[in-house]
Parts: structure tokens; C-alpha cells; sequence
């Protein structure tokens, strides 16, 4: 479960929600400008809002009264972005386990099997499709064993074709993995692949629902 009651101004932008996210899987749907991404930042500490509260399950992430802000590293949150920003000097494989700590058990083997991965071990990320990265990124947030994966417009980078492609394995993490997601996007047809539990969001507040 996940409580975010945040409130943030930049500029003209006003974000102002008090929301519960109470399943598994929730899509956060709104156009572009709507204040998608500012409230993912706040979730994942990337942005602070001014004030607010922000529970993970029973931890407290932020809480602007209290003072509690705990950085972006320690809040354990797999963020999966638009353009994959894998490291390009690293493998693939190198890249995969950059996550990983020392005291984590993730199966390694079952991940890079599931995300079709394994012969693209070896490569470099330039040798790699976009969509073929976007699981790269994905599989990446996976193995850090976070209590939350966030996902920020993953395919709104790829054309159609791709989209297509990488889909089925947004849809397996989505089912098959026993991680809270919150997925977002600007399109409809490809939020109603992952999730039918969708919050909208307007000009930085919750549309009500109809
Ligand atoms: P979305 O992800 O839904 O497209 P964003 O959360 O990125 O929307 O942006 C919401 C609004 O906040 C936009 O109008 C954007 O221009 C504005 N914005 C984002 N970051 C800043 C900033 N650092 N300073 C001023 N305005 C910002
Ligand atoms: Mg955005």
C-alpha cells in the first residue's frame, strides 16, 4: 500500500494529491504537462515537495512535519524511465547486476530467462534494439529487489512495432512478479494491457472517479 499526500509548486505547476494506491498494479494515466513524472520524482525522493506525506507500506518516505526526507538510494524503488539510461561501458550482463547488493538472494538465471535476455549478455547496450534495452532497464530495477517499481512512459521512446515487442514482458513482470508497480503513461489503449486499476491525473490533481 502506498499513501502519497504531497503538495509541490514550480513555477506555474501546482501538484496537489492525496491518494491511496491500494493494489498491486496501479496506472497513473494523464497528458503530457499533467504532473506524471513530478509525482513519481516525489515517490522516489528524486523531487521534494514542500509538503506532504509519503508511506511505502508502514515506512514512512517523507513526511515534511516531521522532517523525515530518506534519499532516493535508500528508499528501494526500481525506476524504469523512457530511454532505458543504461551504462554504456558496461555489458549487458555488467549492467544487470549493477543493482545487486551483497546481502540480496535475486535469481540472477530466472530474470535473464524470463525477459529473454541471455544471448545479450555479452553485448554492449549500443549492439541493442531500444526495446531490447527497455528490458535491460527493466530487468535492471528488478534485481535490486526494490519494494516498489516504478515505471515512467517505458515505451513512449519506442515506435509500434516495438511497443508490440516489449508489451508481453511489461504484462509478465505485471502478473508474474510479486512487486508493487506503479506504471505511467499517456496512453489508454497501453495502460488497459497492464493494469485496470488507473488513477488520472489533471493539471497536477486526481480526477475524481467517474
Ligand atoms: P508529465 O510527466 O505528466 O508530462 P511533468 O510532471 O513532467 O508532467 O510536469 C508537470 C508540469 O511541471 C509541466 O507543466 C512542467 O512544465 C512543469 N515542471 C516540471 N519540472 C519543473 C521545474 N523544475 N520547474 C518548473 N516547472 C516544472
Ligand atoms: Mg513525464
Amino acid at each position: 500500500m502506498i499513501s502519497i499526500q504531497a503538495q509541490l509548486k514550480r513555477g506555474h505547476f501546482n501538484l496537489d494529491v492525496n491518494i491511496q494506491l491500494n493494489e498491486r498494479v496501479t496506472a497513473i494515466f494523464g497528458p503530457s504537462g499533467s504532473g506524471k513524472s513530478t509525482l513519481l520524482n516525489c515517490i522516489a525522493g528524486i523531487a521534494t515537495p514542500d509538503t506532504g506525506k509519503i508511506f511505502l507500506d508502514e515506512t514512512c518516505l517523507f513526511d515534511s512535519n516531521a522532517k523525515i526526507n530518506v534519499p532516493i538510494y535508500q528508499r528501494q524503488i526500481g525506476l524504469v524511465f523512457q530511454e532505458g539510461r543504461l551504462f554504456p561501458h558496461l555489458t549487458i550482463e555488467e549492467n544487470l547486476k549493477y543493482g545487486i547488493k551483497n546481502d540480496q538472494y535475486v535469481n540472477f538465471e530466472a530474470l535473464v530467462t524470463l525477459l529473454e535476455l541471455s544471448k545479450h549478455l555479452k553485448k554492449n547496450p549500443h549492439q541493442l534494439s531500444g526495446g531490447e534495452k527497455q528490458r535491460v532497464a527493466l530487468g535492471r530495477a528488478l534485481l535490486s529487489a526494490p519494494k516498489l517499481l516504478m515505471l515512467d512512459e517505458p515505451l513512449a521512446s519506442l515506435d509500434q512495432r516495438l511497443k508490440g515487442q516489449i508489451l508481453p514482458y511489461l504484462k509478465l513482470v505485471a502478473d508474474e512478479i510479486n512487486i508493487p508497480m506503479i506504471y505511467i503513461s499517456h496512453d489508454k489503449r497501453e495502460i488497459a494491457q497492464i493494469t485496470q486499476h488507473v488513477v488520472e491525473i489533471e493539471h497536477g490533481k486526481i480526477k475524481p472517479k467517474k
